[in-house]
């Protein structure tokens, strides 16, 4: 059985992260405008408040198009904020001037990226590697020999050396495609190309158009599909399987359940298209997963 993973959130907790990249971007903010910090988290919140009404019009851009929503992890939800911040400042919303007197030319995205750039050169430890349950998952289905390919948006090399961190050897799928342990980094699951491809998915409409990850699924054609965003992660190989059933008759996706996870996507899986012949589950509980693949496949 092939088995795809996703990284982040997926086989970490992506918590630890959030917390180091929100402390960076706030001192950032601090520093670049002057303006306190107990002010830039009031802005925050309020930010976050506008997203939240209409959630579907912001999160992960790509190609001036949502990628992936706003309230569907940690990370997308502070870049959302700081999207809506640069608008306000933009527009002059009463309350921003010290941000745009402070801060000149430099935006909320720009100190976004480089706090995230930040938090990804952190030493490595036990809050930014595998966690022991996907490890010890992993390490269960390799032994019932499973093929285990990890796709994800950052580097092969950066997600080999987390693995070794925590005692296991992927290797590199540019290195060796036939492994039976690979990271395929770079994926650019996120990025989106020119022909927009919009699918309704629980009443949100996320955007199909991902080549370079259709390209992945269709030339590793997995029987399981394991994520944490379901835009990201799940959207695609869901439609793929239901416009060619043939091909992906067998499919199983799961979406691991966190508490960040938005409740339109659990009820995506609950209730799938009744023409998808792809199995949906969610993974409340990691350690279910080499049972719950036994039972199904
Ligand atoms: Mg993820």
């Amino acid at each position: 059985m092939k088995i795809l993973f996703d990284f982040d959130g997926t086989l970490t907790n992506i918590q630890h992260e959030y917390a180091s990249e929100l402390a960076r971007l706030e001192s950032l903010v601090c520093e670049a405008s002057g303006v306190p910090s107990e002010v830039f988290v009031e802005w925050l919140r309020r930010a976050q408040a506008h997203a939240s009404l209409t959630p579907e019009r912001y999160g992960w851009c790509d190609h001036g198009r949502v990628s992936a929503f706003c309230d569907e992890d940690l990370f997308m939800q502070v870049a959302s904020a700081m999207q809506i911040l640069d608008e306000w400042t933009g527009e002059g919303v009463a309350g921003t001037e010290a941000f745009r007197e402070g801060m000149g030319t430099v935006t909320f995205m720009d100190l976004t990226e480089r706090a995230h750039l930040d938090m990804h050169a952190e030493p490595l430890c036990a809050f930014n590697t595998p966690d022991p349950e996907a490890l010890s998952v992993l390490q269960t289905l390799l032994d019932r020999d499973c093929e285990i390919v990890v796709v994800s948006n950052s580097p092969a090399s950066r997600i080999i050396e987390k693995f070794e961190h925590a005692g296991m050897r992927p290797v590199d799928h540019d290195n060796n495609p036939s492994a039976r342990f690979r990271i395929c980094g770079m994926a650019g699951k996120f990025v989106l190309a020119d022909s927009p491809d919009p699918v309704s998915f629980g009443g949100r409409m996320v955007d199909l158009d991902r080549p370079g990850y259709r390209q992945i699924l269709s030339r590793e054609r997995p029987q399981a599909v394991v994520g944490d965003v379901f835009s990201l992660d799940l959207a695609l190989p869901l439609e793929m399987a239901r416009r060619e059933p043939l091909v992906y008759e067998d499919m199983q996706l799961y979406l691991r359940v966190r508490p960040y996870t938005p409740q339109w996507a659990i009820d995506c899986m609950l209730n799938p298209p009744s023409d998808c012949p792809a199995s949906l589950r969610l993974l409340n509980h990691f350690n279910d997963l080499p049972s719950l693949m036994l039972r199904h496949g």
